[in-house]
């Protein structure tokens, strides 16, 4: 755990101060409920807190009280641009580098003149200013309700403010069942329900909000299944034709590729989905136990995360990908046969 600078930073929001909170790029449910929470908490301090996230966030978040208040830096460029310029700190909530937030967002904040806070639990941090940094945290959600406990606050924890971070709990631990949800992480969850997050309506939201072409996207997902049982490895493959007949949209693949972890006796899972528009394939890696799907993502496909959850991306054909990542695990052969748990 690294906690830097938070004397200072309380003092720093002593007066009134206008704040920036970023999430990462492709925002999930942990980093729009983090970032909403901070943002009403500082409001209610007297602070002039907005949330810029750099794209879209699936439509199955959009019902997150006040997320039409979210600025978009692709799309309210100028907008966010002017926000950033007037602000006098920035918050960066559920991602532990700068490039996380998409090239012409880093680029501006690259040149922030003022400093940055960095609440996150990905591994590998950067150093920034200010730094409330845990890897052994479930979600950015729970470390935004414990920042706010630091500040003997729990008290100004609304509806608004418990519905955002249990929804951020709930998506980042899988609904409480990743390695991750600890004791304390349900304590939390008691204590945001008893504070009006409703707990059935949120997964009924989140969860419940399946179009007729997502199912049929993950039908189709699922039917592209292939296992490797050697390795105890399962993969998902899905191509920009697939998507544009089940007419993709941001977020209908979350969650997928848990499905091909879900298989008996497979330790290793991913699902690869070609971006025509990003021209990369984007990777999303699974695992049990002690196999690091951080450390394999960070050697192979440029990306990182958490040990058993991590994201990359590869430039090459989806096919070629495939390839490359099929023969890359009889690197890890031993790895994956010792990380076996049942
Ligand atoms: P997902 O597979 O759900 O997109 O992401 C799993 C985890 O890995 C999340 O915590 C996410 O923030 C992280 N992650 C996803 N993609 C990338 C990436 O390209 N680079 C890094 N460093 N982390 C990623
Ligand atoms: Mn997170």
């Amino acid at each position: 755990m690294i906690l830097k600078g938070f004397e200072d930073l309380k003092r720093f929001l002593e007066k009134p101060k206008n704040i920036v909170i970023v999430g990462h790029r492709n925002p999930d449910g942990d980093a729009m409920g983090s970032s909403m929470a901070l943002k009403y908490y500082l409001d209610k301090k007297g602070h002039q807190a907005t949330v810029i996230v750099p794209n879209e966030y699936p439509e199955f978040l959009h019902w997150l009280p006040g997320a039409d208040k979210v600025y978009r830096f692709d799309k309210q460029n100028s907008q966010s641009l002017r926000l950033l310029n007037a602000s006098d700190i920035v918050f960066l909530l559920d991602f532990n580098a700068l490039h996380r937030v998409g090239f012409d967002m880093q680029a501006r904040l690259e040149k922030y003149k003022n400093d940055f806070v960095m609440i996150d639990h990905h591994q590998q941090p950067d150093t920034v200013k200010y730094m409330y940094s845990d890897v052994t945290i479930c979600s950015t959600s729970q470390m935004v309700y414990q920042f706010i406990e630091m500040n003997s606050d729990l008290d100004l924890i609304d509806t608004d403010i418990a519905s955002c971070l249990y929804t951020g709990i709930m998506t980042d631990t899988g609904s409480f069942r990743f390695r991750s949800t600890t004791s304390f992480t349900h304590r939390i969850i008691a204590d945001l329900i008893d504070k009006g997050a409703e707990n059935h309506k949120i997964h009924s939201n989140v969860y419940d909000a399946n179009s007729y072409n997502r199912l049929l996207l993950l039908g189709q997902a699922l039917s592209n299944l292939q296992i490797l049982p050697h390795y105890k490895t399962a993969f998902i493959t899905l191509s920009t034709l697939e998507k544009k007949q089940f007419d993709f949209k941001k977020g209908d693949t979350e969650g997928i590729v848990n499905y091909a972890l879900s298989l008996k006796g497979i330790i290793f899972a991913a699902i690869l989905i070609e971006d025509s528009e990003q021209k990369i394939v984007k990777m999303s890696f699974r695992s049990k136990g002690a196999f690091s799907v951080n450390q394999f993502s960070r050697n192979h496909f440029s990306g990182g995360g958490h040990d058993n959850a991590a994201g990359g991306k590869s430039d090459l054909s989806l096919t070629e990908t495939v390839t490359k990542f099929t023969s890359l695990l009889s690197e890890y052969e031993e790895e994956l046969k010792e990380s076996y748990e049942n």
